[in-house]
Formats: structure tokens, C-alpha cells, sequence
């Protein structure tokens, strides 16, 4: 075979011509040429026995220690180390307002570690090409190295086959996409798509504006006072009317796991459909659409380390099978005349066009880096290093954290007394910790707890216990300031 082993080239990228080597320009952080870190080492987490239990956290000290203990450089079986992941991912190490990042806006979007950054910069310099449509070597890679990354997301979500697999621009664009080619044939009338409260609007905006359009109803499923999706009114609320039932792996701004695939089987009984919002899931827990029993799961890359502009939609065959396109173009068609115009097979023909094909290389690349770990190690090390931070967060006066699901990922929503949020989030940025604050494109969720706004740090693998205690420090010096401090 004369093709070279591209996935091999993307792993090894020092074999192509690479930029990485080149001086820093004024706009770019200050980075040591190893990649080292150029802050303290960072923290260890409190001990973990190997079981995966966390050892209750000793005494939550209100500023970082001057000095901490290296993490161990080896790894220990069955216990994740953050500082693996955190040695991959450059700007992790840069500095913002003349402190160490302190990267808690992990819900919005994911740092990339370089083996993202490479691949992506490997494949423009040794692989770039059209995919699919072209008849020369270069377009063989790339389809190759495209095709690759589909079978890459249908193992990593437990798809049975890449041919379940769409490339979409993220979850936003994969719920329009199901609302657009199966919700516009298959809903009408008196036909209702049940939405859980706690949706991200992008998993609600599409309902409604499909909704308007065939004259379905969009009917919201409420929480419970801790957050939870009420299961016994979801019961209540599906009946032979429900067609599509819509529900999020993870809440961006709650943090609850619902039970999906109970709920999914439920909605079965009643023949309706299944979506699920896999956003804040995919880089919190392992995923497998086929237990989940899921008929659609979406999910966004740059929630999961990859580049921004790439996600991916899974269908089961049957629900594929009743999805029409609903974008034309090239790429998405068998032939076209001015007669009668054919389509391609699925998953191509929800593909209209040119492909984001090096954000596929990005994602492929995430997807290795991610199963170089163990999975069931960093979910218990992140479920750790949040209930480090809910008893740290607690030991801060006037502190309110939003929702309290039995189970939930490291994502922590929050009011201050005295603080509105976006105050909050700007002194804490003077620290050089990142934390979003706003409504969190979650509205009703808010509105369920009386708000309108409040801040977020969500956590992801790379973060510290040592970076909690910076921000629990900072909200203290905060509390401590007063009001008139705010904002200076
Ligand atoms: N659903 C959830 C739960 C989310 O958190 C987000 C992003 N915050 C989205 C959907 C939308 O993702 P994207 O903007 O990448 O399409």
C-alpha cells in the first residue's frame, strides 16, 4: 500500500513540518520551549485509596499553600493524576492578569492538548485536501483520515457501526438537524415533544421553532426543588401524543445525571423517539449510546478537548430511516438532474457540503488523547475533586451553590451574597481564574431557583484540588473586601 499511515503521521508530528518550535509573538503567552509548566507545581488532590473512594478532604485551607507536594510522576493503578492530563495542554500554563490560569470554565468550552493542536497542524501541512468527490491520492488521505475520525466517535460513544455517525457543527446544530429532517415529517398537530426544565436552550429553541412550524407542542417536564427531572410528572406527561422526548446526559448549569435510560425506556412504551444531549457528558463519563437505548445522542468536540465547529450526531438505523435531508447540497446527493434528483445513503446525505475535515483530525485526535486514560479512574477523580469543592465552596460566607442532584458532574453554579454575578466573575479573572456568569443559556433552570444570573466553574480532568482552594480564596478576599470592593 503506497498510502502512508496518516493516523500514524498525526501521531507523530515532529516528522512534518511544525510550527510549534517558533519564537513567541507579543499576543502569546509566555511558555517554557519543553512545555513545562512555568507556574508552582500544581497541588496533589487529597489522597485517593485505590478503590476510587475519595479520603474526606482534612481541613480546607482559605489561601493556597506556598509550598505543595509534587504529584507522582508514576501512575498509580486505578487512581488518575491530573498532572497527566495538565502536561498535554499548553495554555493550562500560561498566565492571565499576571497570575496562573485557573482554567473553571470547562462547561463552555475544553482546553486542547497539543496532540490536538499538532494533529490539526499536521494534517493542514503533510494531508490537506477535498475529501470524498476527488480522484487523487491527497483526496484518498483525507477521506481516509475522515472516515477514520467517524469509526473513532462511533466506538468511543458504543455506536454499532460509523455508518450511525453525522459530522455536525456541535450539538446546537445536531438537535436543529433532528428537528429539521425527522421533527418537520413526522410532527403535527395535537403531537407533543416533552422538554426537561433543565434543557440548554439549544436543546429547546429547535422544539419550539418546529413546534410553530407543524403545529406540535413543546411541553416542559418540571424539577424538583434539588434539580432533579421529576420523574413521576414525566410519567404523567407522556401519553400516545409524545413523539419526541428530549433530555441531557449532564446539566450545564445543575450538573444533574438524569436517569437517561430509564427515561428513554419509558418514552419507548409510548413509541416515541429519544434525544439526548451528550454536551456536558462526553468528557464527564463514559458513554454508550447502546445501553442508554438512545434513538439520537449529540455531542460538541470542543466540550471534549477537540476543536471548535465539529460534534457529532448518532442515530440509531431506525431513526435514521426516518430523517429526510435537510440541507442540499454536494456531498449529499447519488446523482441530480433537473428531473428527479437521488440522495446518498446516510449517514452522507445529512452531509451536505464540505466537511470540517481537519476539525474531524482535532476530534479523532481528542478521542485518542482521552482514551489514553482509564475512564472509570478520571470519573472517580472528578467526582472527588467535586466534593472536595462543594466543602470548600461551603466554608465561603454567603455562598449559595444552585441545585443538589444525587448524581452530577463537576459543574458548580453559584451566588454570592452582597455579589451579583458577573461582578464575581471579573474579580475572580483578576486572580486568573476563569469562571462564566450569566444565565448559562439555561434560562427556565435559572428561573426554576428565582434567578436570572449566577456564576459557574465547571471542572474538567486537568483541574486541582489547589486550584479549588484558589478560588475559594479569592471569594473569601472578596467577602472580606465587601461590597465596595467589587470590581477593583
Ligand atoms: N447542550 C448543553 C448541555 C450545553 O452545555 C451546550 C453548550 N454549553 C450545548 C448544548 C450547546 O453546545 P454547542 O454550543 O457546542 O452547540
Amino acid at each position: 500500500m503506497t498510502t502512508p499511515d496518516l493516523r500514524a503521521l498525526l501521531r507523530a508530528p515532529e516528522q512534518v513540518p511544525s510550527t510549534a518550535s517558533a519564537p513567541p509573538t507579543a499576543a502569546t503567552p509566555t511558555m517554557p520551549a519543553s512545555g513545562a509548566p512555568a507556574t508552582p507545581a500544581m497541588p496533589a488532590m487529597p489522597a485517593m485509596p485505590a478503590s476510587g473512594v475519595p479520603a474526606a478532604p482534612a481541613e480546607v485551607p482559605t489561601t493556597p499553600p506556598a509550598e505543595v507536594p509534587g504529584l507522582p510522576t508514576t501512575a498509580q493503578p486505578g487512581v488518575f493524576s491530573p498532572e497527566s492530563a495538565r502536561k498535554d495542554v499548553p495554555i493550562l500554563h500560561r498566565t492571565v492578569n499576571g497570575q496562573p490560569l485557573v482554567w473553571l470554565d470547562n462547561g463552555a468550552t475544553t482546553q486542547k492538548p497539543r496532540q490536538v493542536i499538532e494533529a490539526v497542524s499536521a494534517y493542514y501541512s503533510a494531508a490537506n485536501s477535498n475529501i470524498h468527490r476527488g480522484a487523487h491520492t491527497m483526496a484518498r488521505e483525507a477521506t481516509e483520515l475522515y472516515e477514520a475520525g467517524r469509526t473513532a466517535v462511533a466506538q468511543f460513544l458504543g455506536a454499532p457501526s460509523p455508518d450511525t455517525i453525522m459530522f455536525v457543527r456541535g450539538t446546537t446544530e445536531a438537535v436543529n438537524l433532528v428537528a429539521q429532517s425527522w421533527g418537520r415529517a413526522h410532527l403535527g398537530p395535537g403531537d407533543d415533544i416533552l422538554v426537561p426544565v433543565l434543557e440548554h436552550h439549544s436543546n429547546i429553541v429547535p422544539w419550539q421553532l418546529i413546534a410553530e412550524e407543524t403545529r406540535a407542542r413543546v411541553v416542559p417536564v418540571p424539577l424538583t426543588p434539588d434539580g432533579e427531572i421529576d420523574q413521576d410528572a414525566y410519567a404523567d406527561l407522556l401519553s400516545a401524543r409524545t413523539q419526541m422526548v428530549v433530555v441531557s446526559q449532564a446539566s450545564n448549569v445543575l450538573g444533574t445525571v438524569p436517569p437517561v435510560r430509564e427515561m428513554t425506556a419509558l418514552a419507548h412504551r409510548y413509541g416515541a423517539k429519544v434525544l439526548v444531549d451528550g454536551a456536558q457528558a462526553v468528557a464527564h463519563m463514559p458513554v454508550d449510546v447502546q445501553a442508554l437505548g438512545a434513538d439520537f445522542y449529540a455531542f460538541s468536540g470542543h466540550k471534549l478537548f477537540a476543536p471548535t465547529g465539529i460534534g457529532a450526531l448518532y442515530a440509531t438505523p431506525g431513526a435514521m430511516a426516518e430523517m429526510r435531508p435537510w440541507q442540499g447540497g454536494g456531498n449529499m446527493i447519488e446523482s441530480v438532474s433537473f428531473e428527479r434528483t437521488t440522495f446518498a445513503a446516510m449517514p452522507h446525505m445529512m452531509e451536505a457540503g464540505t466537511g470540517h475535515i481537519s476539525g474531524v483530525v482535532g476530534l479523532l485526535a481528542a478521542i485518542d488523547w482521552l482514551r489514553g486514560f482509564d475512564q472509570q479512574a478520571v470519573a472517580a477523580y472528578e467526582e472527588a475533586l467535586m466534593s472536595y469543592a462543594m466543602q470548600a465552596m461551603a466554608t465561603v460566607p454567603g455562598l449559595e451553590v444552585i441545585g443538589s442532584a444525587a448524581q452530577r458532574i463537576a459543574v458548580m453554579t453559584f451566588t454570592l451574597a452582597g455579589h451579583d454575578p458577573a461582578s464575581v466573575a471579573d474579580w475572580l479573572d483578576k486572580d486568573g481564574i476563569a469562571v462564566r456568569a450569566g444565565h448559562h443559556c439555561a434560562q427556565p433552570a435559572l428561573a426554576h431557583y428565582g434567578l436570572e444570573s449566577a456564576a459557574r466553574a465547571s471542572f474538567a480532568l486537568y483541574n486541582t484540588s489547589g486550584e479549588v482552594d484558589q478560588l475559594v480564596a479569592s471569594l473569601r478576599r472578596l467577602q472580606q473586601a465587601g461590597q465596595g470592593a467589587e470590581g477593583a
